[in-house]
């Protein structure tokens, strides 16, 4: 069972810092919303590690937006709600394919460069969509533009603080209402609050729950497991992503092969150089996402491998100009993909559940918004459609914004002075075992039993092992960043397993081995905890 606060505190006694507007986390959706709320008061962003240190820095691919004649955002819109599965939210949906191409014109006045050709911006065709509308950067650094554009910016403003280095670790509630969170903060080692009129939520996934993931080591859903123990609703965890093509290369972490290289006419092959994914859907190696890496993974079973080829030989651009870094990666394990093939295996990659907000980033505590990943808004719906996150993290960043100016009376109206809060729970100073040895076996058993193909069997043996790690780990004092992630992921598992095990239907990017089919007459809702 998951305490409320991961630690034992007394407000009175801590080191307290005031700001109009919190901001947890510095990817795409934390920058851009920070951005967005500046004209309104002081904003203050914290972040657990350096301040570009998140998922967005590493997005390749690119954004997807319906800009010029050929498209629209009825097109974006149906091929969103497509690869959703039946699933989706079709008003949150409508609002990311109607307001994202002004959040990206935007995105370009702050200074994005996004790549062009004779003027005009280029677009790719990525998996799921009619038309090629990926705009990408720097071949395929996208994200890393994003956030060298948006962090030059942010750095430049008086009225938003950065702070580096500062874990969060809980938000402080009372009477439904969020007044801020509690941190601990790495540079002085000490445990503080920081209080807000609102505190906003971009906090980012939490691909760090298996073994083999795109994510970075900061992806581990600490907001959404914060946010849920403070009583936000959170929703639809079992739908992780899995991305088809990660590199495989024993020994180095899992480093993501663009859908945007199978976009540019890149083949699946098996270990026998066969074509496979003809056998698995009529659009090959553009199915949606969830099909893709089922195909793989299956493949990989029959053939008894741990990864599959992707062969990039035949591609119409030059690999080494069109994808500079993913060229540069593989060149320095040795393979060439101009003339080899890469080896690739699925890893997790997108968090589709999270923090349940409405369609203006409000969750249901007062004063708590959420966007970017950590969400779930609803446009996603069972299966995420390749780089649509990036939009999302833009257009409810800029919602959120929009609706904190119309609530500012009440937000003034908050006496932050006169907080009183504590927990005191009765731990153990001694801990009984190794946090990261701990999680490494939390990742693994996720992987094996909580992963692309699911059964009843396997989920059970995954939900008691939690349950036995979580009365191990809750029963000590919880005292570094390690522990504190260990804890959140925990929490996450367990909320995650147990969507999976009840969902008894195959929906999106949830599979299960024992209920294959979709069940839209018992199983067209959500699960929200
Ligand atoms: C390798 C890779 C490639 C991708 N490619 C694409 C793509 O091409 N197109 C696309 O649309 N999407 C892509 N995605 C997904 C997309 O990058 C993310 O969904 C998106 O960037 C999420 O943005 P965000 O701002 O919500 O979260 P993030 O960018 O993950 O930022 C989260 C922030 O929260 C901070 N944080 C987390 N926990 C805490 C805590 N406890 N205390 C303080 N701070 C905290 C983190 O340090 C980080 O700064 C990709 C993802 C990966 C991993």
């Amino acid at each position: 069972m998951t305490p409320r606060y991961l630690i034992n505190f007394d407000l009175s006694s801590l080191e307290r810092k005031y700001s109009d507007f919190l901001v947890v986390g510095s990817g795409i959706a934390g920058l851009y919303t920070s951005l967005k709320l500046l004209d309104k008061g002081i904003v203050t962003i914290l972040t657990k590690n350096k301040l570009k240190e998140s998922s967005t820095e590493y997005a390749q691919g690119g954004i997807a937006v319906a800009l010029g004649n050929e498209d629209s955002p009825r097109l974006h819109m149906e091929d969103t709600l497509k690869a959703g599965a039946n699933f989706c939210d079709r008003q949150a949906v409508e609002v990311l394919a109607t307001e994202g191409p002004g959040c990206v014109e935007e995105l370009i006045e702050l200074g994005t460069k996004f790549d062009k050709i004779e003027g005009k911006y280029k677009t790719t065709l990525e998996a799921a969509h009619q038309r090629p509308r990926i705009l990408h950067a720097q071949g395929d650094a996208t994200g890393a533009e994003i956030e060298r554009a948006l962090s030059e910016k942010v750095i430049k403003e008086n009225k938003i603080q950065i702070k580096e280095n500062i874990f969060v670790i809980d938000i402080l509630t009372k009477d439904n209402f969020c007044y801020g969170v509690m941190v601990w903060d790495n540079n002085d080692q000490k445990i503080k609050a920081y209080l807000a009129k609102a505190t906003i939520f971009a906090s980012g996934g939490a691909g760090q729950l298996y073994s083999n993931t795109t994510n970075p080591e900061v992806a581990t859903g600490d907001g959404i497991a914060a946010a849920f123990r403070g009583g936000a609703k959170v929703t639809d965890l079992e739908f992780i992503q899995f991305h088809p093509t990660a590199l495989f290369y024993p020994g180095s972490p899992k480093f993501l092969i663009s859908e945007a290289v199978r976009g540019e006419g890149a083949i699946l092959k098996d270990i026998k150089g066969e074509p496979f994914m003809a056998f698995y859907h009529p659009d090959k190696e553009l199915a949606p996402r969830d099909i893709v890496a089922r195909a793989i993974f299956l493949q990989m079973k029959k053939n008894k491998t741990n990864y599959v080829y992707l062969d990039a030989t035949q591609i119409k651009q030059k690999f080494s100009k069109r994808f500079p870094n993913i060229y540069k990666k593989c060149l320095s394990l040795g393979i060439n993909p101009e003339k080899d093939y890469i080896p690739v295996a699925p890893a997790s990659h997108y968090t589709m559940g999270g923090i349940k907000t409405d369609l203006w980033g409000k969750t249901n505590l007062f004063n708590l918004y959420a966007c970017g990943e950590c969400t779930s808004t609803g446009v996603h719906g069972a299966n995420r459609l390749a780089s649509n996150s990036l939009l999302e993290g833009l257009v409810f960043g800029k919602r959120i914004a929009q609706i904190i100016a119309t609530e500012s009376k009440l937000l003034n109206s908050i006496k932050l002075e006169d907080l009183k809060l504590s927990a005191h729970l009765s731990r153990k100073k001694d801990k009984i075992y190794n946090p990261l040895k701990l999680r490494k076996e939390l990742q693994n058993l996720m992987w094996n039993r909580v992963g692309i193909i699911r059964q009843a069997n396997d989920l059970k043996e995954a939900k008691n092992k939690i349950k036995e790690w979580q009365s191990v780990v809750f029963s000590a004092e919880l005292t570094t960043p390690l522990e504190f992630e260990l804890a959140n992921l925990l929490g996450l598992a367990e909320l995650v397993t147990n969507s999976a095990l009840l969902r008894e239907e195959s929906r999106g990017a949830h599979y299960r081995l024992d209920f294959p089919q979709k069940d839209d007459q018992h199983w067209k809702k959500h699960i929200i905890y």
